[in-house]
């Protein structure tokens, strides 16, 4: 089966990437990509220094600058579609994060971090508020775990962390940058990730244009772990955020 080339983890000048959007977008088309999503991190962790997003007029000048791109894609019927994403580090405060993001302008969020289950309320409490704020459930983000390390939860916690992912419908990302997470040490995750229909995702962490389609690897991983069905689920909801 001939999957759509996809990257949903690409980091631009507006935290530590070092291309602009418009030039991975041009990098993008060149490299005859389908989805890409640009996600740029958020947080007020001890990290916040990655990144320019900090206040409302900056993301908001960042989310237009990403429309500009979708209606220029849009208007040359290029088959490449963009994604507004942004990568939000569980570090970061609950109120700095309720604060500054209008969920209703962002079309992916990307957690990064998520370590242990004591994490797992946190992300639970954010989404179900986003719900609230929003007037259809339907227009909740696409959500995914960014590097995420299955082996923390292997023992003891892997069907609460399942179960998880299933119920708030967050997808697992396969990460060229830190492919011993899909090693076969985690085989029981993919089992589980599989016989639940947990969909799952391709992002490379991409911070330069020479990373930007770096997919072959996480493609051959899905198809190792027979992951073509909760891939092509992901496939589905990218179609129906993309009816911009
Ligand atoms: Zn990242």
């Amino acid at each position: 089966m001939t999957f759509p080339k996809i990257n949903l983890h690409i980091h631009s000048n507006y935290s530590d990437g070092k291309n602009n959007v418009q030039e991975i977008v041009k990098g993008a088309l060149e490299l005859g990509l389908t989805y890409i999503a640009i996600t740029d991190h958020f947080t007020n962790s001890w990290k916040a220094w990655v990144s320019t997003l900090k206040n409302s007029e900056k993301l908001s000048e960042y989310f237009k600058e990403l429309s500009i791109c979708q209606n220029f894609l849009k208007e040359n019927n290029h088959s490449l579609k963009l994604i507004k994403g942004l990568e939000v580090d569980l570090s970061s405060s609950e109120k700095f994060i309720k604060t500054y993001i209008n969920i209703s302008e962002v079309d992916l969020i990307l957690f990064e971090y998520l370590e242990d289950i004591e994490s797992i309320p946190f992300i639970k409490k954010l989404i179900d508020y986003w719900e609230k704020s929003l007037l259809d459930a339907r227009d909740l983000p696409l959500i995914g775990l960014a590097h995420f390390d299955p082996s923390n939860f292997l023992y003891g916690s892997l069907d609460l962390l399942i179960n998880f992912l299933k119920e708030y419908n967050i997808y697992f990302e396969f990460n060229p940058r830190y492919s011993e997470f899909y090693s076969t040490q985690n085989l029981s995750f993919f089992e589980k990730v599989k016989e639940n229909l947990i969909p799952v995702a391709v992002g490379c962490d991409s911070h330069t244009l020479g990373n930007l389609s770096n997919i072959k690897e996480p493609y051959e991983m899905i198809s190792y772990y027979d992951l073509e069905s909760n891939f092509q689920i992901l496939l589905e909801s990218l179609l129906s955020l993309t009816k911009y």
